[in-house]
């Protein structure tokens, strides 16, 4: 017996570890690269979502240099305190320009730019419609809310539109929220299709686009401009800085008044200390970057359409991804984490994703392809993927 009131966690860590679900993570020793160090190991890196290349990017790294020798390393203070700096002005007026937006904020992170605003948008009357897969930070925000949730099918446009129908006639307020781009599949949601039934109900109409922003749309705009949508008709825009732009934090970018509303009742942004100068000013040379160089997007996808064809005529089961993410299904938890395992042996490093985060009997692995990924270094990943793929009998 112990008398220690935590040991409970132990023995849930214990069965987390008997059924082979427990996480160990990787530590990456070099700067995050499509070929970089874990473990002492040099592999190639299908996990990272350093989508541009940006993470470790030359004028970002003197970005923050710059930015620490002129304010320092903290802000010292929340946003609404002291801990509002010039650079963080910048960036949300660079951010809602770049989305096409009246204005835009900053958060610590994506999960708190969503997380914070569904719980300070809404409360225990309204109802909010969220399709099945959406990410965690959505969930919590809308836990937070209080708000009744209602949960469509993957992607179901029309049945979204039911949900909606069903809640109008009480004359409840009503968020419809969607990822842009799902992250554990890599599909697109039917933003057209999610818009029109917003405005048929009078909903607000908010979307995730943290797996979008420097992916998707002309410059990486995002899915609001690959579907070419007035950016007007999507009350709320979400992207993060930490995947594509490479640095970390969050934004909401949208109406000023929205925006004013959260940095009065936006948690987070309340109650949490502002990014770091640095972070702020190499989010600013990132859209720089992105401005300049769209060439970098369209190298992300002509790398994208390589290997993800590449899988395909292996005869892997990918899904039904369409963008950078390409999950390779293998099916039960084990078989995922086999595949995992055997490929890390190959120099390849692209994780397991089992049950709960995607459904049971749907167990994949899955890989991400950044614009610095070379042919060579995807025709190598994809000879390993066919001899682990073979030896478990997946194609
Ligand atoms: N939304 C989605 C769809 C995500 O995949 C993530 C990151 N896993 C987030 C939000 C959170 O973004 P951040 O890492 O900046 O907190």
């Amino acid at each position: 017996m112990t008398n220690d009131p935590l040991w409970y966690l132990k023995e849930q860590l214990d069965e987390l570890e008997a059924a082979g679900s427990a996480i160990h993570p990787r530590t990456l020793e070099s700067e995050q690269a499509a070929r970089a160090t874990f473990d002492g190991r040099e592999v190639i890196n299908l996990a990272s979502n350093n989508y541009l290349g940006l993470a470790a990017h030359p004028r970002l790294r003197d970005a923050a240099v710059e930015a620490v020798k002129e304010f320092g390393a903290g802000s010292g203070a929340v946003r609404t305190i002291a801990g509002t700096m010039s650079l963080h002005v910048e960036l949300e007026r660079r951010f809602a320009a770049f989305k096409g937006a009246e204005a835009a904020i900053m958060f610590q992170s994506g999960f708190t730019a969503n997380s914070g605003t569904v719980a300070a948008i809404l409360s225990k009357e309204d109802v909010i419609v969220s399709d099945q897969l959406n990410h965690a930070s959505i969930i919590d925000g809308a836990r937070l809310s209080r708000a009744e949730i209602k949960v469509f099918p993957h992607k179901d446009a029309a049945a979204a539109g039911k949900l909606l129908e069903e809640t109008k006639a009480e004359g409840r307020r009503q968020l419809l929220i969607t990822d842009g781009v799902f992250s554990m599949d890599g599909d697109i949601a039917p933003l057209p299709d999610l818009v029109e039934v917003a405005e048929r109900h009078g909903a607000i109409m908010m979307i995730d686009d943290a797996h979008a922003s420097g992916v998707l749309g002309p410059n990486g705009k995002g899915t609001v401009s690959h579907f070419g949508l007035d950016p007007a008709r999507v009350d709320i825009q979400v992207g993060t800085l930490s995947k594509a732009i490479g640095v970390l934090g969050g934004f909401i970018a949208g109406k000023q008044h929205l925006v004013d509303w959260l940095v009065n009742r936006g948690r987070p942004f309340l109650f949490s200390t502002s990014a770091p100068p640095a972070a702020a000013a190499a989010c600013i040379a990132a859209l720089d970057i992105l401005e300049a160089e769209p060439e970098r997007v369209e190298r992300l996808w002509e790398r994208t359409r390589f290997f993800k064809s590449g899988l395909e005529s292996l005869g892997f089961d990918t899904g039904d991804s369409e963008t950078p993410i390409t999950p390779v299904i293998a099916g039960e938890d084990r078989a995922a984490q086999e595949l995992s395992r055997l490929l890390w042996e190959e120099g390849v490093f692209s994780p397991p994703i089992v049950f709960p985060t995607v459904a049971k009997g749907r167990a994949r692995v899955r890989t991400i392809v950044t614009s610095e990924h070379t042919e060579d270094d995807l025709r190598e990943a994809l000879d390993a993927f066919e001899r682990v793929g073979r030896k478990l009998g997946l194609i």
